[in-house]
């Protein structure tokens, strides 16, 4: 079993595809490639030159980086060509539709907090009537069992006294 060779990326997919930062591996740097540190995690990076003034993510900690443009470079010396416009527009693209996710992402929490929102409201009011007839039941109960009570008292005090207590009975002697 033998290790098969890597397939050559040809120039034109290399120049098509996304602008994407490396690992710094100081043997396959071209000497056009810009090399700077992650300001968030000093990781070493190396990008292509068309890389200049782009916002890319650190290979190592992810955090969004801006890549320096060279010194002694201004930003349109990496516009000139149709590929490396294409190439910062796809990259823009890809941070556009990023940006786009991450909002329609966020819209859908905001949507589920108002939803929460709302049912939360919608029981608080619930219990908030439940509470409120109990209370009035209750007040019902109490004000039926005072006019219970009261009549109760009317009755009793119109009522013949009760018959004397009989006599209690001898207890009966001990065996
Ligand atoms: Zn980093």
């Amino acid at each position: 079993m033998s290790d098969l060779p890597e397939t050559p990326v040809s120039e034109q997919a290399r120049h098509a595809g996304p602008v994407s930062s490396r690992e710094l591996d100081p043997e396959e740097i071209p000497s056009t490639d810009i090399v700077f540190e992650c300001p968030h995690c000093a990781k070493s990076l190396s990008i292509d030159q068309r890389g200049a003034g782009l916002v890319i993510r650190c290979t190592q900690c992810g955090e969004p980086v801006t890549v320096p443009i060279p010194e002694g470079m201004a930003i349109e010396d990496f516009d000139a060509t149709p590929e490396e416009l294409s190439a910062q527009l796809l990259n823009t693209r890809q941070t556009l539709s990023r940006a786009q996710r991450r909002i329609a992402e966020l819209e859908a929490e905001v949507a589920a907090f108002a939803a929460f929102r709302e049912e939360t409201k919608r029981a608080r009011t619930a219990a908030e009537e439940a509470v409120s007839s109990l209370r009035l039941a209750l007040a019902r109960t109490l004000r039926e069992q005072e006019a219970a009570f009261a009549s109760a008292k009317e009755a009793l005090a119109l009522a013949v006294p009760p018959p004397p207590v009989p006599e209690k009975a001898a207890e009966p002697a001990k065996a």
